[in-house]
C-alpha cells in the first residue's frame, strides 16, 4: 500500500517538463528548479511515509513547486511601519539610522574605502581609527574599540581581562536582557568564575571586600537595563566599587546596556546612565550597545582606559567580534551627528522620538485618524487618545513617555483580526492591542498616511 502511494509520486524529470514551470526556467536557472522540485517531492514523501494523504497529481505538485520557488525569491526584509510607538523595538530592527549614516553606508557599501590604511603613511591602518577619536571626545575616555554588539563587548571584555579568573557580580545585576544575554552565562562562556555576592535586593561594599580572593581579575557592575528592584534596597555605586578596586588592584568595569550620549535629564529622563558620567566615576572600562538610545547601527562600544583597550584589540577573539566597513561607516558619520549638538535632536531618529513634542505627535494623530475613519467606515469607532510609549530594548524601563494614539475598535470583529489587517498591509503596519483596543501610536510615525491600510479586506469591502 505504502510502496503503491510511493511509486505514484513522479520523478524530478517528470515534474521540470510542466510548462508551468517554464516561467522559473527562463528567468532563474534549471538547478533552482530542480532543487525546488527536489525539496517538495523529497517533503511529500515523508508525508506518506508518516501516513498523511498527499495529493501525487501534477498540478498539486507543482503548486507546492511554485510556492517553495515563490518563497525563495520574494524579498524577505520588508520595510515595516512602526506604530508601536516602541522607538528601540529589538523586533523590528532597534534604532533607525540617521541620513548621514545611511548616506555613509551607501558609499562604504558601493567603494574601496580607507577601512584599515592609513592615508598619511600609505600602509596598513586600523579601522577603530574612524570611531575611536570621536567616542573619546564625546565620553571622555582614553582609548575605545568597536564591535559585533554590546554582548561582544562584555565577553571580549571578560576574556581579555579575566580569563581563568573570578569576577565579582552583585546578586542583584546577574541580568537577562532579551532571552538569550544572561549575565552569569556570558561570565561562563568568557572563560571567567562568577562570584556572586549580596542579595538580589541588597548588596553592600562588605560583601565585595570579602569577596575579593587572590585571581580576582574584576568587579563587573551591569546596569538593570530592563527591570528595577524597588522597596528595601541598596546596592553598590560604581564611586564605591572604584574605591574598592583601586585599594585592592581590581579594575572595575560596568555594563551600561544602553550608551547614551547626552544628558535627557531636561527632557524629563534621568534613570538612564550618561557614559561620560561612569567614566568620570572610575570606571576603567564601560561597555555599550550602538544601536540603543546611542542610535547607531548594530554594534557594541568599549571605552575607558588605554592599557585595558590596548589589551582588548590583542585578544584573538577581537577579530571575531570585529565590525565591517559598513558598521563602522554608519557609526563614524551617527557620532559625527553628536558634534552638533542642535542638530543632533532632529536628526537623529531615536532622540526625535525620544524628545518629540506632544503637540505635533496629536497633529499627526488627527489628521491619521481622519484618513482611517474614511478608509475603515462607519462601523469602526476611530479615536484620538492619550497614551504611553514605551522605550524598548531595555532603555529607561520604567519611563513611559505621554503620546497620542489612533485607537480602532469595532463591534464584531476581533482585535487580533484588526492587528492582522493592519499587519498584512503593503508595508505591514505594527500597532499593538491594548486594554481592549488596538492602538496605533503616533510618536513613532511621522507620515499620518503610512497607517491607512491601502484597502479593506475584500470581506469588509461596502456593498455598492
Ligand atoms: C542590551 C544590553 C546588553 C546586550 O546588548 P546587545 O547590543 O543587544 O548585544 C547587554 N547588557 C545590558 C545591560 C543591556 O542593556
Amino acid at each position: 500500500m505504502l510502496k503503491t502511494l510511493l511509486r505514484e509520486i513522479p520523478s524530478v524529470d517528470e515534474v521540470m517538463r510542466s510548462d508551468r514551470l517554464n516561467q522559473y526556467l527562463i528567468l532563474y536557472s534549471k538547478d533552482l528548479v530542480a532543487h525546488s522540485v527536489r525539496h517538495v517531492l523529497g517533503e511529500i514523501r515523508n508525508d506518506i511515509i508518516v501516513g498523511k494523504r498527499f495529493d501525487t497529481s501534477a498540478e498539486n505538485i507543482e503548486i507546492f513547486v511554485k510556492k517553495y520557488l515563490e518563497n525563495i525569491l520574494k524579498p524577505s526584509i520588508k520595510k515595516m511601519v512602526n506604530a508601536t510607538g516602541v522607538i528601540l523595538h529589538s523586533n523590528i530592527g532597534r534604532a533607525l539610522l540617521c541620513e548621514e549614516a545611511a548616506d555613509a553606508v551607501r558609499t562604504a557599501a558601493f567603494n574601496s574605502v580607507n577601512l584599515e590604511f592609513d592615508m598619511e603613511k600609505g600602509e596598513r591602518g586600523d579601522r577603530n581609527s574612524h570611531i575611536e577619536a570621536l567616542v573619546c571626545y564625546l565620553t571622555g575616555a582614553e582609548a575605545a574599540t568597536i564591535v559585533n554588539n554590546n554582548a561582544a563587548a562584555v565577553l571580549l571584555t571578560l576574556n581579555t581581562l579575566a580569563e581563568g579568573k573570578e569576577v565579582i557580580v552583585s546578586r542583584g545585576e546577574l541580568i537577562e536582557i532579551g532571552g538569550s544575554f544572561r549575565i552569569p552565562d556570558v561570565i561562563n562562556k568568557s572563560g571567567c568564575k562568577l562570584v556572586e555576592v549580596g542579595t538580589t535586593n541588597r548588596t553592600r561594599p562588605e560583601d565585595y571586600i570579602s569577596a575579593i580572593s587572590n585571581i580576582t581579575a574584576l568587579i563587573l557592575k551591569a546596569h538593570t537595563s530592563n527591570y528595577k528592584v524597588v522597596g528595601f534596597t541598596s546596592s553598590v555605586s560604581l564611586k564605591d566599587l572604584v574605591i574598592i578596586g583601586s585599594k585592592n588592584n581590581i579594575p572595575v568595569i560596568e555594563d551600561l546596556g544602553s550608551g547614551l550620549l547626552v544628558d535627557l535629564s531636561p527632557y524629563g529622563f534621568s534613570s538612564e546612565p550618561v557614559v561620560r558620567d561612569s567614566l568620570k566615576n572610575g570606571a576603567d572600562i564601560v561597555t555599550f550597545s550602538g544601536d540603543k538610545l546611542l542610535g547607531g547601527p548594530q554594534s557594541g562600544i568599549i571605552a575607558g582606559k588605554k592599557e585595558y583597550v590596548h589589551q582588548i584589540n590583542k585578544n584573538p577573539l577581537k577579530r571575531a567580534l570585529r565590525v565591517d566597513k559598513l558598521t563602522i561607516a554608519a557609526m563614524e558619520a551617527t557620532l559625527k551627528l553628536y558634534l552638533q549638538p542642535d542638530k543632533l535632536y532632529k536628526k537623529l531618529p531615536t532622540l526625535r522620538f525620544l524628545t518629540r513634542p506632544i503637540n505635533e505627535i496629536e497633529a499627526v494623530a488627527k489628521v491619521a485618524a481622519g484618513l482611517l475613519k474614511k478608509r475603515l467606515g462607519h462601523y469602526y469607532v476611530v479615536k484620538v487618545e492619550n497614551g504611553s510609549s514605551a522605550i524598548g530594548s531595555g532603555s529607561l524601563p520604567l519611563e513611559s513617555v505621554p503620546t497620542k494614539v489612533v485607537s480602532i475598535q469595532h463591534k464584531t470583529i476581533p482585535l487580533e483580526e484588526i492587528y492582522s489587517m493592519f499587519l498584512n498591509n503593503n508595508p505591514p503596519i505594527l500597532g499593538r492591542v491594548h486594554k481592549g483596543k488596538y492602538l496605533l501610536d503616533m510618536r513613532t510615525i511621522e507620515k499620518a498616511e503610512d497607517v491607512v491600510i491601502a484597502s479593506l479586506p475584500y470581506f469588509q469591502q461596502p456593498f455598492t
